[in-house]
């Protein structure tokens, strides 16, 4: 068989040597005992200001193993890491990050989930002691919050996976330009695995994901997968506005009494409120309707500006 690694890379200078090296080791002792037959490794510079792409120009000119495909500008992790896919020519496809964070050793396992029948093998985090008590807090928030949302991902995992060649197939004909790739995964079905290793701290080099960026993930993650935030602006709608006529009854009923006095605040209460709740919920509709003007649009995912070892 032969093994594709994907590896997306944005301002990776100062870990991407040994990430290679520790990579190359690992490959060329897969094929020394025969447990791949070939591979080759794609680098997907995302738009690096630094520089990681003289270096990773630099590994493919040692070897025709190593390609290089470069952004002519900054698109993000998961168009990058699309990109790499869908450029892979193995029959897996295992993506990890630069970082080091993925211990590249489990692959051997993956493989091993691979051959025995799955299509695609999940690594899951064991333990997240490599990363900060706020990283983590914020994390498990996240798979809370899209757990809620009745959005299908994978507890602790992240980007680390492998895939099998159909699934690759299948994943080209998905054309989504909003892309949450945790969530797609499990959406395409076949016969999935997980394997559990240890999150490690970054080797080198400082997060690309800040707090905003990884908001903005989430984000993308409910709104890509889940129409609850539409129905619960449904929900309270309809609440409001029969409790609005409970109301209506009960002034009619007063004023009918004679005990009708006219007050300020009962008037004015009621019309922040839903002034405020029809903007609030305007505004969600807002963001689901930006969506399907990005989508509708079918503009590229990524843009390549220069490949090395590597065709269309
Ligand atoms: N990355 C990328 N484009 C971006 C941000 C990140 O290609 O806009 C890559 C980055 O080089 C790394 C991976 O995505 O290989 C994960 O990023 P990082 O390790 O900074 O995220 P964290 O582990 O802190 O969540
Ligand atoms: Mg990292």
């Amino acid at each position: 068989m032969k093994l594709s690694v994907v590896i997306p890379v944005f301002n990776e200078e100062a870990v991407i040597e040994t990430t290679h090296r520790r990579l190359l080791s690992l490959t060329d002792e897969m094929t020394r005992e025969k447990v791949i037959d070939d591979y080759e490794i794609i680098y997907v510079d995302d738009g690096s200001m630094d520089g990681s792409l003289d270096i990773l120009k630099g590994f493919s000119a040692k070897s025709p193993k190593i390609k290089v495909l470069s952004f002519s500008r900054n698109f993000g992790h998961q168009p990058a890491l699309a990109a790499g896919i869908l450029h892979a020519a193995g029959d897996a496809v295992v993506s990890l990050d630069a970082d080091l964070q993925d211990p590249p050793e489990l692959i051997g396992e993956m493989i091993r989930e691979y051959k025995s029948g799955h299509d695609i093998v999940y690594a899951v985090r064991r333990e997240r002691t490599g990363d900060s008590f706020f990283k983590r807090w914020t994390a498990r928030l996240f798979y809370k919050i899209m757990q809620l949302m009745g959005v299908d991902i994978v507890y602790d995992h992240a980007d680390y996976r492998m895939i099998s060649r159909r699934v690759v197939e299948e994943f080209g004909r998905i054309k989504e330009y909003n892309l949450f790739l945790r969530g797609i995964f499990p959406f395409m079905g076949f016969r999935q695995a997980l394997v559990y290793y240890e999150r490690e701290k970054r080797h080198a080099g400082e997060t690309k994901y800040p707090l905003k960026k990884m908001a903005a993930f989430a984000w993308q993650g409910i709104t890509s997968f889940s129409s609850v935030p539409l129905k619960m602006a449904s929900v309270i709608g309809f609440t409001i506005f029969s409790g609005s006529i409970v109301l209506i009854a009960w002034a009619f009923y007063t004023k009918i009494q004679g005990e009708a006095v006219p007050g300020w605040t009962s008037t004015v209460i009621p019309m922040f409120f839903i002034g405020g709740l029809n903007i609030l919920f305007l505004g969600l509709i807002g963001e689901y309707i930006g969506k399907m003007y990005l989508e509708v649009k079918r503009r590229p995912l990524f843009i390549i500006k220069e490949r090395y070892n590597i065709k269309d």
